[in-house]
């Protein structure tokens, strides 16, 4: 017998099961019977098991390969990897490491699809070339997201604070989320859409108020708490990720 987690809830109607990190989960209503479940999973234990070899050694950091996990916008989502005509990097809604009784839209995984195209897969015959290959797709779909969404709240920030930036700089830093020069140029790092949006909007207050004070004084700190309250939310949100927040090179 397979050993599981069960949660129970009185709002449900459905029996779910699902696998994420080596770890199977059922959700139930409150009036299932445990034997019933038991025999659900036995049911169900093939399945299971195949999902867990495959969850088996993911590390928490994303090496790019087929079913390791990423956060978009503090999310976690599944890398799925396939190849077609084009190359393209889109979401789609995951029904793969879940099973269903019924129909339940509730705590679905999400997908994040990166096609290879087929020209350049042919060539991929290692799969840590496939995994740079996919990397660098992602790399690129992050930086064209950042653009987007980076620049609009900041725009929208910049008003509130009245604090505006000669230059806005997206790129990739190793180890910082943004920063900020003496000519008043703002840069951000892609790689901020790992994380939710309250923490890329105290990322821009931060930056922001280098404009003011370019250092990390004091009164920096209370300019970002007047535009930022939960500044310390977002602070704390980055150190409790951090090991998730670094893409590594895959060797
Ligand atoms: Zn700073």
């Amino acid at each position: 017998m397979l050993e599981y987690k069960l949660i129970r809830s009185k709002r449900r109607k459905t029996l779910v099961l699902q696998v994420r990190h080596g770890q199977v989960t059922v959700r139930a209503p409150h009036y299932v019977t445990t034997d019933f479940i038991d025999v659900f999973i036995q049911e169900k234990s093939t399945w299971l098991r195949t999902k867990l070899a495959e969850q088996q050694e993911t590390p928490k950091c994303c090496n790019f390969s087929q079913n390791s996990n990423l956060l978009y916008l503090g999310e976690e989502v599944t890398l799925n990897i396939t190849s077609a005509k084009k190359a393209g990097v889109f979401f789609s809604c995951d029904t793969s490491s879940e099973i269903e009784k019924d129909s339940d839209q509730q705590s679905r995984t999400k997908q994040l699809n990166v096609a290879i195209s087929e020209k350049v897969n042919a060539k991929l015959v290692v799969p840590s070339e496939k995994s740079r290959q996919v990397k660098k797709q992602l790399e690129s779909y992050f930086k064209q997201q950042a653009e987007q969404l980076i620049i609009e709240r900041l725009e929208l920030i910049s008003k509130r604070v009245s604090l505006k930036p000669t230059m806005i700089n997206i790129r990739q830093y190793r180890a910082r989320w943004g920063s900020c020069n003496n000519k008043g140029e703002v840069s951000f790092n892609y790689l901020l859409m790992m994380t939710p949006t309250f923490v890329i909007d105290y990322v821009i207050v931060h930056e922001l108020c280098h404009l003011e004070h370019l250092n990390h004084s004091k009164d920096f700190w209370q300019l970002v708490e007047n535009f930022c309250p939960n500044y310390q939310l977002a602070k704390r949100w980055l150190s409790d990720y951090q090991s998730q927040l670094h893409w590594l090179q895959p060797n």
